[in-house]
């Protein structure tokens, strides 16, 4: 009932009493053992259950121990991340960046941000400069992927927040678009989150279609 029962590591742990983040919400408290363990999941949550922390700490803790072994080659000037969160707007995604950096904080690990409806320089600076983790809208991850200034192949971990709003947005033919990158040969070990408020048909059309044996989650 608490974190530090959770196995995530001493410098996340100390990054969670910094947030002051004290119990588990019951969406973490059911979603990260799932993620930690490594099956993919597709989760109910909406906003304010916690769900940023529910895929950002395993994310963050399985960077950590590097489980997964090393990233492909590096391209000169394309990045290659090792998890991607795509959210539907700039703002969830600024936001989510923005708790990701705490939670990352003094562990190494680089979290970037690329949204759509700003200058795209700034960001391929950043992108630039290492990204272990990416956090993107769908439409401008597309672009920075036709530009060939991120690579995903070295994708370990996928995850997908607010998934019925980016299809309400019609961002659906961009994220197959992004998802088929990253199953393009030699497929990689991805483990995927799939977090909705909503499962309609077109949301469970996607967890089939993304998910590998995958165990659904309602709180
Ligand atoms: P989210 O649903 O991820 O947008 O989180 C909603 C708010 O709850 C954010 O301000 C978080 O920082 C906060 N929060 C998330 N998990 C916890 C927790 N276990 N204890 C206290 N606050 C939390």
């Amino acid at each position: 009932n608490t974190f530090a029962e959770i196995d995530l590591g001493e410098a996340l742990n100390l990054n969670i009493r910094r947030c002051k983040y004290v119990k588990p919400t019951p969406v973490q408290r059911h979603a990260i053992p799932i993620s930690l363990g490594g099956r993919d999941l597709m989760a109910c949550a909406q906003t304010g259950s916690g769900k940023t922390a529910a895929f950002c700490f395993p994310i963050i803790s399985g960077i950590m121990q590097g489980q997964f072994g090393q990233r492909a080659q590096r391209m000169p000037r394309t990045a290659c991340p090792l998890a991607l969160i795509l959210s539907p707007t700039r703002e969830l995604s600024c936001q989510i960046h923005e708790e990701a950096r705490k939670f990352a904080y003094q562990t190494g690990v680089k979290v970037v941000v690329a949204y759509g409806g700003a200058p795209i320089n700034q960001q391929l600076r950043e992108l630039e400069r290492g990204v272990d983790i990416l956090v993107a809208t769908p439409g401008r991850l597309v672009d920075l992927l036709e530009r060939a200034r991120v690579s995903l192949q070295s994708i370990q971990y996928l995850a997908l927040d607010e998934a019925d709003r980016m299809l309400d947005m019609g961002f659906e033919p961009q994220i197959r678009k992004i998802v088929q990158q990253m199953d393009m040969p030699p497929p990689g070990v991805r483990q995927t989150m799939l977090f909705s408020a909503t499962f309609p048909k077109e949301i469970q059309r996607l967890a089939s279609d993304f998910l590998a044996n995958y165990i659904f989650l309602a709180v």
